[in-house]
């Protein structure tokens, strides 16, 4: 079968069929997402317009939070300028999520329709939600028409540099396997990159003609700095590099372009807040205004002539988010841009940055895994790992309130379970600790490692 016949049968048939049996319409969707690329600004605005008094409705007839808040300031959901309506409301901040998010739930919607999440943002502050799984499959759409953009269509070969082996339970794996299989894939687990054995992975890649090659940002440098290493820089299939869930710089790009020969685009959106903005051809970020309505708030504490995002996302009525403060921060651009596109257009975003973290034997970890430890769960306000020598990190922990028993037996489990991960080369300790210093610029890093790699 040629790679061509395969990736068309996939694109048409074995995939369409395969999400369509679980009842994910993220296919059905991707049609939908893909034409409004073509539509006019006017188009956009009507359809945010709409979509904006369909939320309005659904919290006062179904969630408590949101419909008190109307009551509190003066929004009228039935008002026939909803933009107007939804400048009554403040920022929503991080804060306020962190203590209301159970009461921000709608209440038409069952458990089975939807999911429950966690983000720790670039804040410092860990936030639970939850996203309707018709939400989560019009994002999967929108990656989707995301790799359109790059000239990819769903079912060509790719090369992922992903979490793939640590915090995944045995059915997560399984379905993963089941995926990669049925879209050629091929993953490289960033959560354990061993320079000595990712040549031979590497090459293993190469023979199923990846057309795309796609991660963590700092996970996709590391091979790619190790691919070059090792003289690996033929790539011929590979079209287009994408990154996210970390900031890309200047530099990142060049190296991911040099290695793969490719152009790099950096698509960028949170886990509470999906597909806020993809780079084009051109180089410039648009705004997925189809989905998100994004306002740019000059914030003094910012700084930097960028300003704070604000987020309001259109499809999730599981809970609803108005005027959402995501803790990342960019500014909108004027102007048209030559790819055709008239979605607006803003920077490149400044954002999370997960150092990597080294195992004395070399092994490199994103830093991604160690916020794993702290999704889906209460009782910490805040937290960082930092790797101060090479089998050596100090844990801090801002527990939210008084801390249980219990809650402490879990962050000892957290440590021991770091050590077994890393087969006893890490030694972790744990520090309760009221506050953790802000970085410069007022970030959080949720992780530091001064045996640095990256940042
Ligand atoms: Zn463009």
């Amino acid at each position: 079968m040629s790679t061509n016949f395969g990736a068309t049968l996939r694109r048409r048939v074995t995939l369409p069929v395969a999400f369509g049996l679980v009842g994910d319409k993220r296919f059905a969707l991707l049609n939908d997402v893909l034409a409004r690329d073509a539509w006019s600004p006017a188009q956009v605005r009507k359809h945010q317009a709409e979509r904006l008094s369909h939320l309005f409705r659904i919290c006062r007839d179904h969630n408590p939070y949101w419909s008190a808040r109307f009551d509190a300031f003066g929004v009228n959901p039935n008002g026939s300028d909803p933009f107007a309506e939804l400048a009554k409301l403040p920022i929503l901040t991080k804060d306020e999520m962190r203590e209301n998010w159970k009461q921000m739930r709608s209440t038409h919607l069952s458990a089975s329709d939807m999911v429950h999440e966690t983000s720790s943002g670039s804040t410092g502050m860990q936030i639970n939600f939850f996203q309707s799984n018709y939400y989560r499959q019009l994002h999967a759409a929108m990656e989707y028409r995301s790799r359109a953009w790059m000239g990819v269509q769903p079912g060509e070969p790719y090369l992922s540099i992903q979490a793939h082996g640590a915090h995944m339970t045995r059915k997560t794996k399984l379905l993963r396997n089941a995926r990669k299989w049925m879209e050629n894939g091929f993953i490289l687990d960033a959560f354990h990159i061993d320079p000595t054995v990712v040549r031979a992975q590497l090459e293993a890649a190469r023979r199923i003609n990846p057309v795309h090659v796609h991660g963590y940002t700092t996970s996709c440098v590391t091979v790619a700095e190790i691919a070059r290493d090792a003289g690996l820089t033929d790539w011929p299939s590979v079209r287009a590099v994408s990154t996210t869930s970390e900031q890309q710089t200047e530099e990142h790009r060049k190296i991911l372009g040099e290695t793969f020969g490719a152009n790099v685009y950096d698509r960028y959106g949170s886990r509470e807040v999906l597909s806020i903005s993809m780079q084009c051809a051109q180089g410039k970020h648009h705004i997925y205004e189809d989905v998100n309505i994004i306002e740019f708030a000059p914030l003094s504490e910012v700084g930097d002539n960028l300003s704070a995002i604000i987020a309001t996302p259109l499809d999730n009525e599981a809970m609803p988010l108005f005027r959402y403060r995501s803790g990342d921060e960019a500014a909108a651009i004027d102007g048209a841009c030559t790819c055709g596109r008239t979605l607006r257009l803003m920077t490149g975003c400044r954002g999370r940055i997960c150092n990597n973290f080294i195992t004395p034997d070399g092994r490199i970890i994103n830093g991604t895994y160690f916020l794993y430890y702290f999704y889906y769960q209460e009782g910490f306000k805040s937290y960082q790992f930092h790797q101060t020598t090479e089998d050596h990190i100090d844990l801090y922990v801002v527990p939210d309130g008084t801390l249980s028993q219990e809650r402490h037996d879990y962050l000892k489990q957290c440590c021991q379970k770091i050590r077994d991960d890393s087969d006893g080369q890490f030694e972790v300790k744990l520090h309760l600790v009221d506050e953790i210093p802000k970085r410069k610029g007022g970030k959080h890093l949720y992780t530091i490692s001064d045996v640095l790699r990256h940042l």
